[in-house]
């Protein structure tokens, strides 16, 4: 399931929606309910997803000496 990530033209607010229709066109800010919002296609994302996995874990600075 994506969730896409929406700015608010109006306010300025950024949040993010499941969307399960990508023509659903009825997507509306939920800080000032306006319906000028731009979906952030570059965030798209999906659920369950092992991004956190690929985050290389910090290590102590061995070596080079
Ligand atoms: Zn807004």
């Amino acid at each position: 399931m994506p969730i896409y990530e929406y700015e608010c033209k109006k306010c300025g607010n950024n949040f993010e929606k499941l969307i399960f229709n990508i023509k659903d066109t009825s997507i509306t800010c939920p800080d000032c309910g306006a319906k000028q919002v731009k979906r952030l296609l570059s965030t798209a994302r999906v659920i369950g997803g092992g991004i956190q996995n690929c985050v290389p874990r910090p290590g102590p600075a061995k070596g080079f000496s």
